[in-house]
């Protein structure tokens, strides 16, 4: 099989994918002949296929590159690291419509609506790493006359960073932390979006970075990625995924004590008291969920209202959301609902629905069957769509308002004051984020501090900044990505002491 392939995009241009393994900055076979089948989502046709990596001898070439590249890498000046980053930064802007289209192709992310804000997000992401890159510190300090203590923030060696379908090449530029902190990296792509991540591999070399610093490799998880996990030359897992799958990256990571960070799933739960601002409300519930077609780990898929202000929320909730999501082939410019990733999550989400009704809920917009517009279009009508659904009349323990859909499916049900919001919101095994919408400053901050969650959003939803932390307790995982405290899950703080005086 070739190493690159010509490629039709939306726009009618042609481009050129890259089908290799990335090990050492160039593109090389599989050295076991298998292949990654891709398919485009909005039309279940099949895109192309990627030499998918052994995960013996492929797995340990990439790791061996990283390994032999780590004490160049560590020792280029930080000016120059920032330096890199920003041209990489710099060539990701230039290539947004390239990238964008690749990543709505292979992951059927709504072009207009979704792609090119992700690619922007990766622009921002690698330059605000780079404004790091020369400022990391240690403490310095002196204990008493005689001595001085300090610590070095140093890079652990080769990180290997797992990555999820749902965001590509966000969630792998939120993973590029561990480069900057001064690590080489192996990053596994999810196995039903490999192409977008080989084509920024393309703009990695020509921003210069040396060979080896960044490495990719394609291929199934539980092969492949359990392969990254298990290697003795890899010094720490960075895992975006299922908790499930966390839970067996953890256990398998601790083959050497790997330190691991787990951004895992969540149920996340938006509380709507009856004095909060319900317009806003309404808007912000309805982002929260049907934005990236609810693939959103941190996405407030389980919502509850005041009772006062129960049905008149979901009377505007539903007139908001056909209004404002219209669902469709990702290339409509005004599309905001594409595809599900794949059949077997289509076919998981609707049966999510059903399971629903049958346990009482009632269906206040969307429902199983796929929409008119989708099964009236012979190419469509062969992708994976899911309506935005909403199911109201939710009870706190209902399967739909406990475990994980990762749809564009909304549970929403009632609580009665404070003391009940806050344990509905509490009852559930995730712990990703948590929303509060009230005008009641004192309640809004309670809220916050007695929520077990890693986020809090106060009157909105799946709010995001670089510079703050991101990640869950409970099963959502530990660590935290991003922010100065993302910088922190990178490196070995180490102790110094300096001895001026006799014994
Ligand atoms: P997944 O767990 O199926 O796969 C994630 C990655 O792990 C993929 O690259 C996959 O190939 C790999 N993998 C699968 N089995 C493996 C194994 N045994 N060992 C090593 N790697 C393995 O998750 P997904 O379906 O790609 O993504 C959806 C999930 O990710 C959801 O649960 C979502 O909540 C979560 N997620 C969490 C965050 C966060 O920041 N907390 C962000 C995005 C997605």
């Amino acid at each position: 099989m070739s190493l690159f392939q010509e490629i039709a995009l939306a726009s009618g241009d042609k481009y050129s994918q890259p089908l290799g393994l990335f090990i050492d900055n160039e593109f090389v076979a599989s050295s076991n002949g298998s292949v990654l089948v891709t398919t485009n989502p909005a039309t279940g046709k099949q895109i192309t296929q990627v030499h998918a990596a052994d995960p013996g001898k492929d797995v340990d070439e990439a790791v061996k590159a990283a390994r032999k590249a780590f004490k160049p890498w560590k020792s280029v000046p930080i000016t120059e690291k920032r330096d890199l980053f920003l041209k990489l930064a710099q060539l990701v802007k230039e290539n947004t419509q390239l990238l964008a289209q690749v990543e709505s192709l292979d992951s059927g992310k709504p072009l207009h609506t979704n792609a090119y804000g992700d690619i922007d997000g990766v622009v921002q992401t690698l330059t605000y790493l780079a404004g790091w890159i020369d400022k990391t510190s240690g403490e310095a300090f002196s204990p008493s006359p005689g001595k001085l203590c300090y610590t070095l923030h140093q890079p652990l060696g080769v990180v290997g960073c797992i990555i999820p379908f749902n965001y590509p090449l966000s969630m792998m530029s939120w993973k590029w932390t561990a480069i900057a902190t001064g690590n080489t990296a192996v990053f596994k792509s999810a196995h039903q979006t490999p192409l977008s991540i080989l084509v920024f591999a393309q703009l990695v070399v020509e921003a210069g970075f040396p060979p080896g610093v960044f490495n990719v490799i394609s291929g199934e998880g539980g092969n492949v990625g359990d392969a990254l996990v298990r290697h003795l030359g890899v010094d720490k897992i960075a895992f975006t995924g299922s908790t499930k799958v966390g839970q067996l990256v953890q256990s398998h990571a601790a083959v050497n004590l790997k330190p691991v960070t787990l951004e895992c799933g969540g149920k996340s739960p938006l509380m709507v008291f009856e004095d909060a601002d319900l317009e806003e409300a309404v808007k912000w519930a309805a982002f929260g969920i049907f934005h990236n077609m609810g693939q959103i780990c941190s996405g407030t898929s389980r919502c509850f209202v005041q009772e006062s202000k129960y049905e008149e929320f979901l009377i505007k909730l539903a007139a908001h959301v056909t209004a404002n999501f219209p669902v469709g082939s990702p290339l409509g410019e005004d599309i905001v609902v594409g595809p599900q990733i794949t059949k077997a999550q289509q076919e998981r989400v609707m049966s999510f629905i059903d399971s629903g009704i049958k346990e009482g809920c009632r269906v206040v917009l969307g429902g199983t069957g796929l929409p008119e517009v989708i099964a009236n279009d012979a190419v469509l009508a062969n992708g994976y769509y899911v309506r935005p659904t909403i199911l109201a009349d939710v009870k706190p323990h209902y399967k739909i308002a406990q475990e994980e859909v990762f749809g564009p499916v909304l549970a929403v049900g009632t609580f009665c004051d404070y003391d009940d919001a806050l344990r509905i919101a509490n009852d559930s095994q995730y712990g990703l984020g948590a929303g509060i919408f009230s005008q009641d400053i004192k309640k809004c901050h309670e809220f916050a501090d007695e929520v077990e969650s890693g986020m809090v959003w106060i009157n909105s939803s799946n709010d995001l900044d670089f510079h703050m932390p991101f990640g869950g307790v409970k099963m959502s995982g530990h660590g935290r990505e991003l922010g100065k405290y993302g910088l922190l899950n990178f490196t070995n703080v180490k102790a110094v002491y300096v001895n001026m005086c006799k014994l």
